[in-house]
């Protein structure tokens, strides 16, 4: 089997309104991410998902849709897109980065090889070692007190015993919204926090001290990108396990994180790492190194989506159970992609033992809803 075409579309989806993110990044109301379509010369199709946000990674849809369109796909066309490793070695010997676009091509390949076998990408990866529905948590954006207790209320409702809550703005009404959700959700449930990058040490070390009666489950990535000391001084100074997301792409960052012992745990997902032979990679060499990971989230469609949750079925270290993960990114958007849409219901994601990704994608919708 050999890739034939790759085709890109750029799409646009608006966010539902009452989930509308605000985070230390900006505000997020509507995605705009790219579709991969890849084919086989035997006719299977696969799809693919570059999740870019300019704040993010430095991907735009305009610029991915580009470095797919001419610099990755004309050095795969013809190539086994079963071979993963050379798929990679290919794109990343083509450019540097480009961690969401070189993932959108690869996610489309294990779909494709998934499919020409009939079997679901968590086997390919090694089998299920937990069930096919996996519990998340919730990710609440950095509101004002007044929507913040009203989110969290309604979160409650509908059945989330995880929350994960946005700060790295001012530090005191970080405090104040972290306070005032810990007050609605009572004492039993997690409560967890992500800063983006947004403070600097010693912000970071007075809210987590003055946060602890709201006994935080976690702290994600409080200190600026590529600042290993930073973090590893955080972590000393205060008791809540840390995470690091948003300077962690590539296996490189993680062996530095390991080897500065700057963090209990790595946030990971497919695109972010580049694909998902390069997730399990950093998730098996963490755990070789005592390091948790969780699932984490840019606000994913279906596919993209899939790819997470098919990884997270198949890897241990990936402990969801104890630092619930997000895959819910899909039912935060006012449609979907697909015509099968991952099953999720409040915080449980459930997918299928059907072959590839175990999604179809609605083409005549991704046309509809592209942009130029
Ligand atoms: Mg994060």
């Amino acid at each position: 089997m050999k890739i034939a075409r790759i085709e890109t579309f750029m799409v646009e989806i608006p966010i539902v309104a009452e989930k509308r993110m605000i985070s230390a990044l900006g505000k997020h109301e509507v995605s705009r991410y790219v579709v991969v379509r890849l084919t086989t010369d035997t006719g299977v199709e696969g799809a693919g998902e570059a999740t870019v946000m300019p704040r993010w990674s430095g991907e735009s849809v305009w610029g991915t849709k580009a470095v797919i369109d001419h610099v990755l796909a004309p050095l795969l066309i013809g190539r086994d897109p079963e071979n993963f490793a050379e798929i990679d070695s290919v794109m990343d010997r083509a450019c540097a980065h480009n961690w969401f676009a070189k993932s959108a091509i690869e996610m489309a390949c294990w779909d494709v090889v998934g499919k020409e076998r009939g079997r679901p990408v968590y086997e390919l990866l090694g089998g299920a070692c937990r069930s096919l529905a996996v519990r998340c948590r919730f990710s609440m954006g950095a509101y004002d007190l007044e929507r913040a207790r009203r989110r969290a209320g309604e979160l409650v409702e509908e059945g989330f015993d995880t929350i994960k809550v946005k700060v790295g703005g001012l530090p005191a009404d970080d405090v104040a919204r972290v306070r005032a959700v810990r007050e609605v959700i009572g004492p039993d449930r997690q409560l967890t926090i992500d800063a983006n990058c947004g403070w600097n040490v010693s912000t970071a070390i007075w809210c987590i001290r003055e946060l602890e009666e709201s006994r935080l489950a976690l702290v994600e990535q409080p200190t600026p990108d590529g600042d290993y000391s930073a973090l590893k001084a955080v972590r000393a100074a205060v008791t809540p396990p840390i995470m690091a997301d948003d300077m962690c792409f590539d296996l490189i960052h993680a062996k530095e994180l390991v080897r500065r012992k700057a963090c209990d745990l790595i946030s990971v997902y497919p695109g972010k790492q580049g694909g998902i032979r390069k997730c399990k990679e950093l998730v098996e060499y963490a755990g070789r190194h005592h390091v948790a990971c969780s699932i984490g989230s840019n606000l994913e469609w279906d596919i993209a989506t899939a790819a997470m949750a098919q990884l997270c079925v198949a890897l241990p270290n990936l402990q969801v159970e104890r630092y619930p993960g997000d895959m819910l990114g899909p039912v935060y958007h006012e449609q979907r992609i697909v015509t099968n849409p991952i099953d999720i219901r409040g915080p449980v994601v459930t997918i299928t033992d059907r072959p590839g990704l175990g999604i179809d994608v609605d083409w005549a919708q991704v046309q509809r809803l592209s942009i130029r």
